[in-house]
């Protein structure tokens, strides 16, 4: 029987656009013609101004732990106190990747399901002076979101020298945030909110971050180092590292089809699908990972019910056959249930197939359903906006 390929919904990669896609195929020119300088002098200006970044928006070729690693390498030293709060599985890697630095780290961590609070970051910080915060926007493993306004707004007020830096992997572009709130470094990487193949990472550097950066000796690592970025950056002519040209113009059109939304529009309808999806698999009769008040706009990521398809692999499989793909948990969910994405350029036709295929699979695996129900909930928030 013919079949599409399964829609991508694993929290990244998400579906590419078409024509996101027809930027790879075009004919690759060098970095130094100057069309591509122009092209991508301005999408570097345009990450730096959407996103109110008073630095500059590095775009360099990687994957998010690369732009996670740049972000803390270009800021950090071994004099300074470091914070790193972590939701999960994710949060765990910013704590390995601070581990190896050699500066001192003390560490905050939630509950599987829940996030660190802004009351318990205060409290931490009120105990003894820390030179940098770390913490994750969007937790992917557990589909649980940081109150990242409530903490800016608290770290302007009570901790205004502490640097902030945030993984927004699975945030950026999907999910509201503005470098003026008061943060010195937020990373993500193509696959995710933006909609691209994976293989750019993108760092926003406040100017306070950049000083930061100048002010300290030649970093170890060279590859990363803001200094080497900051001149191809400021004037795309001159070279560092070859930069990844048709990935550049794909991340160009990512951010066209991102002003043609309208930023505001694209953040609530990640949230209004976000609701449709969680809504429609509680439904089905699945459990959130994330507990009340801490669910996400971008993945859900939901627990077998008792009495569920013991085999989660099986499931799975099944979900994949019946056209959608959806992704396997992590850590101490690992085994109990699955993450479904649904950020960046995803739409209703998208998300009725992906609720339909996973109706299908609790169908075929035994899980006794009344077809049609969840997906009339999804139809429902779609409609209704709300
Ligand atoms: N942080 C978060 C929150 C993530 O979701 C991921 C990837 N899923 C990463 C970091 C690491 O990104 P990458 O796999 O592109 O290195």
């Amino acid at each position: 029987m013919f079949k599409r390929s399964p829609l991508v919904m694993v929290p990244g990669p998400t579906p590419v656009a078409r024509s996101i896609q027809d930027q790879l195929g075009r004919e690759t020119i060098s970095f130094n013609d100057p069309r591509f300088v122009k092209d991508s002098q301005a999408l570097v200006n345009d990450l730096r101004d959407m996103w109110r970044c008073d630095g500059i928006a590095f775009v360099v070729a990687g994957s998010g732990t690369m732009a996670m690693e740049m972000g803390i390498s270009n800021i950090s030293s071994k004099s300074d106190r470091v914070l790193v709060c972590s939701n999960g599985h994710f949060g765990d890697r910013y704590i390995d990747i601070c581990s190896r630095k050699g500066f001192e780290m003390e560490t905050l961590k939630a509950k599987w399901g829940r996030s660190v609070t802004v009351e318990e970051i205060d409290r931490k910080l009120s105990e003894k002076k820390f030179d940098i915060l770390v913490a994750t926007h969007v937790e992917t493993s557990t589909a649980v979101e940081l109150p990242l306004r409530e903490l800016c707004n608290m770290m302007r007020e009570k901790y205004p020298d502490t640097l902030v830096v945030i993984d927004g992997v699975a945030s950026a572009g999907g999910v509201e945030f503005a470098m003026d709130w008061g943060i010195d470094i937020m990373l993500t990487c193509s696959q995710k909110c933006f909609g691209i193949s994976p293989g750019l990472g993108i760092v926003w550097a406040s100017q306070r971050a950049i000083e930061k950066r100048q002010s300290m000796p030649p970093l170890t690592e060279s590859y990363v180092d803001f200094e080497k970025w900051i001149p191809v950056m400021k004037d795309t002519m001159k070279y560092w590292g070859t930069p990844a040209v048709n990935m550049v113009w794909s991340l160009m059109e990512a951010v066209r089809i991102i002003k043609e939304e309208g930023l505001g529009e694209r953040y609530a309808r990640h949230r209004l699908h976000a609701k449709g999806m969680r809504s429609a698999l509680e439904d089905l009769g699945f459990k959130m990972g994330a507990e009340e008040g801490f669910t996400c706009p971008t993945l859900t990521v939901v627990l077998y019910p008792d009495g569920f398809c013991a085999d989660d692999a099986k499931f799975r499989d099944t979900v994949y056959d019946e056209g959608a793909h959806v992704a396997g948990c992590l850590g101490e969910f690992a085994g109990k249930g699955f993450r479904v994405g649904h950020m960046g350029n995803v739409d209703a036709h998208i998300l009725v197939s992906t609720v339909a295929a996973i109706e299908r699979a609790c169908m075929r695996c035994g899980w006794k359903i009344e077809p049609g129900r969840a997906l009339g909930v999804l139809q429902k928030h779609l409609v209704s906006g709300a």
